[in-house]
């Protein structure tokens, strides 16, 4: 088939991708020349396991091109997807100024029945708005389905090459035939498309966002009581778990969610309420439970120290997860500020979120960015893990000891061996658990 696709972010470089790996003819679109220069030069823009040997294979089979013309890219395609983004805009609802710009060049430019696919995670009532923009621009006729996307950056690729389902929003038999004729490659070993209409795959998204965010802000909350009780909240949460009406995922206490979805996703799902003169309190109560957990670390340092003013502390890992380099809504981006605003000094390291940070925050005399976790504890006080990226995970104890100025380590995510933590002569704190004091 032949396919477009516009935006060559995390989602629509993976989807495209991942559709020409199935033989189709992918032709992947983006405003942004650099990105298509590098591509073309076959570079990844971005961090993501595993994209770079996709894309290579299929580039250099030609069935993967990139360019910036838009008006020659959707000519003689059946399918064109939007996978532009969606920010959150000053009112907190997502800013569809990019989906609609895309729209209406494509529409001018379709040369004949073209299904158009709403990628991007967009507001109930979008496939509307953009049916509309086809019906007013395009000379041909145009059928506008919504197929909200699932992946998780750092495991974007298994994600998309084998999905737990397939939503696709539309009332039109012929949008529906050409998506299941798209996606049947990827579901062979089992059905795992679910028809809809556009509405209901649009709030699925939302829907499905704010129950994972919600899951989190929970086990946050419990952490928090586990502190106060005397309770290890990674042994509730083995518990709970276990429980298979709960299931194991998405009950990590931590510093936080953030990222490019959840929050900007809750934020428009609770726009929408409001609009609608809907009060969603349990999601309004995940997100300002949130808002406050992305400092807890911050807190924890303070009660400590009691004053930050010259302490210095070790930033462990700058991205807002592991195994990936994006860092929009990243917890360490509240902490960085918060400990400078207190007149504390950051040494921070991430694998590969670095140059992605230092170009938000550049360095400056109360903040450096160093090579490993080694250089970053030297002469600190405190040591705070916020992603837990592999490396993090075991590393030698007792060189971090001989290394720190102090002696407290914070686990903003749990993985620390307390066992090692402790005969290493550490005050450990992570959340939800018991504090550990040196002998
Ligand atoms: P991104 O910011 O990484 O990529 C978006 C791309 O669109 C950028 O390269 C940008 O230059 C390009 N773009 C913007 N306007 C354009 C235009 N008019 N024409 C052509 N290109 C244009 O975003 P992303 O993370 O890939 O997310 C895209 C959408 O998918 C968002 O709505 C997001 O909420 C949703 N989503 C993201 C994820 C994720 O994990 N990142 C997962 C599921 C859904």
């Amino acid at each position: 088939m032949q396919v477009c696709v516009i935006g060559t972010g995390y989602v629509g470089l993976v989807a495209g991708a991942a559709f020409a790996d199935f033989g189709n003819d992918v032709r992947c679109v983006d405003i942004d020349e650099t990105k298509i220069r590098k591509l073309n030069a076959g570079e990844i823009p971005i961090y993501e396991p595993g994209l770079d040997v996709m894309v290579a294979r299929n580039a250099e089979k030609k069935r993967l091109t990139f360019t910036t013309n838009l008006p020659e890219a959707v000519k003689d395609v059946q399918v064109v997807f939007l996978a532009v983004g969606t920010p959150q805009g000053d009112d907190g609802n997502a800013d569809l100024s990019a989906l609609k710009a895309a729209a209406e060049v494509v529409a001018k430019n379709i040369n004949g029945f073209t299904v158009i696919v709403d990628k991007s995670t967009v507001p109930v009532g979008t496939a509307d708005v953009i049916q509309d923009i086809f019906n007013r621009n395009a000379s041909h006729e145009a059928v506008v389905v919504s197929n909200p996307e699932f992946l998780k950056e750092g495991d974007a690729i298994n994600d998309f090459m084998r999905p737990e389902r397939v939503i696709i929003g539309t009332g039109d038999e012929r949008a529906r035939r050409v998506m299941h004729e798209l996606y049947q490659p990827f579901v062979r070993s089992r059905e795992r498309i679910i028809d809809m209409d556009t509405r209901s795959a649009e709030l699925t998204k939302y829907a499905s966002n704010a129950m994972l965010a919600t899951r989190i802000s929970f086990m946050n909350n419990i952490a928090r009581l586990c502190e106060i009780v005397g309770a290890d909240v990674e042994l509730v949460r083995k518990g709970m778990g276990s429980d298979s009406r709960i299931g194991p995922k998405f009950l990590y206490a931590g510093t936080g969610y953030g990222g490019s979805c959840f929050p900007k996703d809750i934020s428009a799902l609770l726009y929408l309420s409001h609009q609608k003169d809907q009060y969603l309190d349990v999601v309004e109560a995940t997100s300002s439970s949130n808002a406050r957990q992305k400092g807890i670390l911050v807190e924890k340092l303070e009660r400590h120290f009691g004053d930050l003013k010259g302490k210095v502390v070790a930033v462990l890992g700058l991205a807002f997860k592991p195994n990936t380099d994006d860092i929009r809504e990243a917890p360490a981006k509240v902490i960085a500020r918060l400990l400078e605003e207190k007149g504390a000094f950051v040494r921070a390291y991430d694998p590969v979120a670095t140059d992605n940070f230092r170009e938000e925050f550049p360095a400056n005399e109360r903040r450096v960015y160093v090579d490993n976790l080694y250089e970053a504890v030297e002469g600190a006080d405190a040591a705070c893990l916020v992603t837990e990226w592999h490396e993090f995970q075991r590393p030698d104890f007792a060189r971090i000891r001989k290394l720190m100025r102090g002696n407290a380590l914070f686990d903003g995510r749990n993985v620390w061996n307390t066992q090692a933590v402790r005969e290493n002569g550490f005050y450990y704190e992570g959340i939800g658990r018991p504090v550990i004091r040196p002998e």
